[in-house]
């Protein structure tokens, strides 16, 4: 029924409706620190379901959890939210066998420049390091918060500190906590108090520069809650740290938890009036990782593979196509996605930009 009723509203409206008059009043943004589009599109790798390559610790539990009789099956067991629900009502994009690769543009293949590369629609060849540096790229956070409807209104959580400079949080103005860093926002004084203990009681396993994603999690949906943004952009991490670890059971259980952690904001949002039927997802990482059961630990130049991504688009504005069949996507495209689906151009602000991902608004 939902269906029919969008298609002839789709029907009736095509001619008439301007991108100023998107059903899109919100945006939620979440990135997975290089999770490979093998994993997402296959399902866990049974080439590293061992000790000497995927540094898996419990063989038994990890196959019972995460490896099915096909491919098919194992993808909706490791990421049922992406496979069941977005892949459903919207698109998926970067799968080869679709004829449908995603790439990256920046040939650096790690994170600041990936994270540069998405959040400003350019590929700046001057980034070539994590260094916690200014980013001097405007980004469509920072565009959108510079427009009236979305000003204060647009907020970034991140798992990694690095991210507080890619978004210029100085610069840009926009509300950005990360990592460590103490809980400033909950939904009462109690939890607020909780929060702030887990980030006091935790171990700072990767130092100080990366916490758990359950607290990044946590402290955007408190905020999620309390304030409102019409912009969300949350940023989860812990998959990359895994797999560089070659722990590929950790990784796989974090690809799950965020697939969990994505589903939980989402159903959050469906049941807000503020949200409801009015609120577009777009879900993607910053780079991808090697292909081989040496390698899938490791991007960066000289890593064949780690150049191809994937990304995810849902919302009232994108046509439930699934997995994008012929059409050829670019990281740097998620930038204007994400200002076209509130019926706004990124390209005005900074003209050369990559457009919008092909065919995601109506
Ligand atoms: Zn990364």
């Amino acid at each position: 029924m939902r269906t029919l009723a969008l298609a002839c509203f789709a029907l009736a409206s095509t001619a008439i409706l301007l991108p100023g008059q998107r059903q899109t009043e919100n945006v939620l943004l979440v990135t997975l620190d290089g999770l490979r589009w093998q994993d997402v599109f296959g399902g866990a790798d049974n080439r590293m379901m061992n000790v000497k390559d995927g540094g898996v610790k419990d063989l038994l539990a990890t196959r019972k959890r995460f490896t099915r009789g096909d491919k098919l099956k194992s993808r909706e067991v490791l990421m049922p939210f992406l496979w069941q629900v977005i892949a459903k009502q919207g698109q998926v994009f970067g799968d080869p066998a679709s004829n449908a690769k995603a790439n990256i543009v920046n040939t650096m293949k790690f994170s600041y420049p990936g994270y540069s590369e998405l959040i400003c629609g350019v590929v700046d060849e001057t980034i070539q390091s994590n260094n916690k540096l200014p980013n001097p790229n405007v980004n469509v956070l920072e565009y959108l918060n510079s427009l009236q409807p979305y000003r204060g209104k647009v907020a970034t959580f991140a798992s990694w500190d690095v991210h507080e400079h890619i978004v210029n949080k100085a610069r840009s103005g926009i509300m950005c906590e990360v990592a460590w860093q103490p809980i400033t926002v909950a939904t009462s004084i109690q939890r607020k108090i909780e929060l702030q203990q887990m980030v006091d009681l935790l171990p700072r396993y990767w130092d100080n520069s990366v916490c758990f994603d359950a607290l990044t999690f946590h402290r955007a949906k408190e905020y999620l809650m309390v304030n409102k943004p019409r912009v969300l952009y949350v940023a989860l991490g812990e998959t990359d740290e895994w797999a560089h670890a070659r722990r590929y059971d950790l990784y796989l259980q974090m690809a799950q938890r965020n697939d969990t952690m994505v589903r939980e904001l989402w159903q959050w949002m469906q049941q807000d009036p503020q949200y409801k039927d009015k609120t577009t997802l777009v879900l993607t990482v910053d780079h991808g990782r090697g292909r081989t059961p040496r390698d899938w630990i490791d991007h960066g130049k000289n890593v064949a593979g780690a150049e191809e991504i994937w990304m995810a688009v849902m919302g009232p504005d994108t046509e439930a196509l699934g997995i994008r069949k012929d059409v050829h996507a670019t990281q740097s495209m998620i930038a204007s996605t994400v200002a076209a689906v509130l019926g706004e151009d990124f390209q005005k602000r900074v003209a050369n930009a990559a457009p919008p991902l092909p065919g995601v608004t109506r």
